[in-house]
């Protein structure tokens, strides 16, 4: 098949990233979807035979992601996100409203092609939610007045101006931030290399290759106690100790942008507003574990991300900050990004190398495939979270004691929260870790609207069990939050006021497990599928009493039993849900439900 001269530059452009062609698949279908529309057999064919492939290889990885598709689409596709976050402000009104606006349903396209529709999990917009995206463009805050307008635009032709930059997180500072991570937010083109150098930018960068060894960027990472900020909380310089020195494969950085974790949303303007710090502390990183290549996986929803890493990285390879002899030191470090197209999993590290291998998001067996030893292409890798990278040069430029010191002990420094859902302020905060939970949501986010009062919180993303209003007295880290039952993880914070149907969060919940499960392991497969027709039903009143034990029973069948994490992040929050909040059950066996509303409205899909 005849590709565009663009497309085809494309195509060799991104087959010359990568060692091992195969990798580049993923990235290849999206950039083929964008300019067709959708994947049809030729262009397949066309991919295929470039990356030496067969047919089925490329249909059977195409099929796991849910961005990819082998029918058209409208012009333009709208697609409503009704995860946790958007759920509690509105988010299943606005897929009602653009369902009847549009007069088609959920994954239906209108007659005249303009328009298609699409329920979608999370999208990294929490702390502006209600969210929708029109293509790749973020709408936010939304009303179905706001979405009359921006669909009225679309429709005369035009192009609403989608979120500005900055994703909702610019607010004025609150006294309690600490700045240092987020110290370059709202600073008028902070995204640029001229500013970034205005702030002590590529400093770090200097000294690590001019002055320090790989052993004691280590240990100044250590010393800060800086702990992996996806979610497990790992030590940052631990991980990078167990990578073998005397390996003679090729070694790789990879970092995880591959936010999916419902309620979480904050690596999306850090990457956004502060490209370099991820670059430099690639980089930093490189030399401390004697790495020559790093990848920056994003999910393929934050396009307009990608584009504005793939502009700094230009920048920073036009000033020598990477690629060969790096500053005249010798060292070389090259950094590519890679797009997602779709799928939560991807967010767990060994699945996320599976994907930057050009294959389904599937994880491998840990052991024997610790990434540090058996990583990108079986060879020795570092996995880190966007903000856990970012984090390194302001580490390096001011000391593993300093940064160690904003934090509580053993958990150092400081970290983005998103905070969204039931307050007067949601968005995006750095705080020190140890910061007190109920601080965070009644002085810090504003407090609940309309004087009500809390009922719940999720403390860091979806997969966390949930807090009761009595159990937030807590100080925010690792350990802390670990003591009464739950975990800090993604720094998603999800605040529910009293009139939330705790029935109804765990089954939106479920949803989203279910939809995200790989299907690999039984007790995963099975498990969040049967929890979320227990659960569906219960919401609309169906349940049975003997019932509330069994979907107790079905999680713990999970908890521990699966071959990643992604069956206990289904199985915690139910759990928790139906231990804490049992009487809400009891209350839809009798027909009531604390939500109040007179319409529940169903799932869409
Ligand atoms: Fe896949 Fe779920 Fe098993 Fe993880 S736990 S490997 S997502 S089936």
């Amino acid at each position: 098949m005849q590709v565009s001269p663009q497309l085809d530059a494309k195509f060799k452009q991104l087959i010359s990233r990568y060692p091992v062609k195969r990798s580049a698949l993923v990235p290849m279908l999206v950039y083929a979807q964008d300019e067709y529309g959708h994947l049809s057999d030729p262009i397949l064919e066309e991919i295929a035979e470039r990356l030496d492939l067969q047919m089925t290889e490329v249909t059977e990885t195409l099929s796991y992601y849910s961005m990819l598709r082998r029918k058209a689409a409208g012009k333009y596709h709208v697609q409503v996100c009704t995860n946790i976050s958007c759920q509690l402000r509105g988010g299943f009104e606005i897929m009602a409203h653009v369902q009847k606006r549009l007069g088609i349903g959920n994954r239906q396209t209108t007659a005249n092609g303009i328009f298609s529709l699409e329920e979608v999990e999370c999208m990294g917009a929490c702390s502006g939610a209600p969210a929708i995206q029109v293509n790749y463009d973020f709408y936010e805050n939304l009303t179905p007045e706001k979405v009359d307008a921006i669909l009225d635009q679309y429709a005369a032709g035009k192009h609403p101006a989608s979120v500005p930059v900055i994703s909702g997180a610019l607010h004025e500072p609150d006294p309690a931030e600490v700045r240092v991570i987020s110290q370059r937010f709202g600073i008028r083109d902070s995204h640029t290399l001229k500013v970034y150098q205005q702030h002590e930018g590529y400093e770090a960068l200097t000294k690590t290759l001019k002055e320090m060894t790989p052993a004691q960027i280590i240990d100044e990472v250590k010393k800060s106690n800086l702990r992996g900020r996806g979610g497990a909380g790992f030590p940052t310089g631990m991980k990078w100790s167990f990578v073998p020195k005397d390996s003679p494969k090729p070694k790789y950085v990879c970092a995880n942008a591959d936010e999916s974790e419902p309620g979480t949303s904050k690596d999306r303007p850090l990457m956004e507003m502060d490209p370099h710090a991820l670059i430099e502390g690639m980089v930093i990183a490189g030399k401390a574990i004697g790495s020559h290549l790093g990848y920056i996986y994003i999910r393929g929803e934050y396009r307009y991300i990608l584009d504005i890493m793939d502009r700094a990285l230009e920048e920073a390879y036009a000033a020598g900050f990477v690629g060969k002899n790096i500053l005249g030191t010798g060292f070389d470090f090259d950094i590519y990004t890679h797009t997602g197209a779709g799928a939560y999993e991807c967010g767990e590290e060994t699945a996320l190398l599976e994907s930057l291998e050009g294959k389904r998001g599937y994880p491998r067996f840990k052991p024997p495939y610790f990434p540090a030893v058996l990583g990108l292409y079986q060879c020795p890798t570092i996995v880190n979270n966007a903000e856990t990278l970012a984090t390194v040069p302001l580490i390096i430029r001011r000391g593993g004691d300093w940064y160690s010191s904003l934090g509580s002990p053993k958990n150092g420094g400081t970290r983005l929260y998103s905070i969204s859902g039931h307050v007067n302020r949601p968005g995006i905060y750095e705080l020190p870790m140890g910061f007190n939970l109920n601080r965070m949501i009644f002085e810090v986010a504003g407090g609940i609207p309309n004087g009500r009062k809390l009922k719940a919180v999720i403390p860091g993303g979806s997969s966390c069990p949930l807090l009761s209003a009595d159990e937030c007295d807590v100080a925010m880290d690792y350990d802390s939050v670990a003591k009464i039952g739950s975990m800090l993880g993604s720094g998603g914070l999800v605040v529910m006021d009293e009139d939330t149907c705790m029935v109804d969060v765990a089954r939106r919940i479920m949803h989203f497990y279910a939809h995200e499960s790989c299907g690999w392991c039984i007790p995963c497969r099975e498990g969040t599928a049967w929890l979320r027709k227990l659960l569906d039903r219960f919401h609309e009143g169906y349940g049975r009493a003997e019932e509330i034990p069994l979907i107790d029973e079905v999680s713990e069948n999970m908890l521990g039993k699966t071959m990643c994490a992604l069956g206990d992040a289904a199985a915690m929050p139910t759990m928790s849900i139906v231990h804490k909040w049992r009487n809400e059950f009891e209350d839809h066996l009798k027909g009531k439900c604390s939500l109040n509303a007179a319409e529940v409205l169903p799932m869409a899909r």
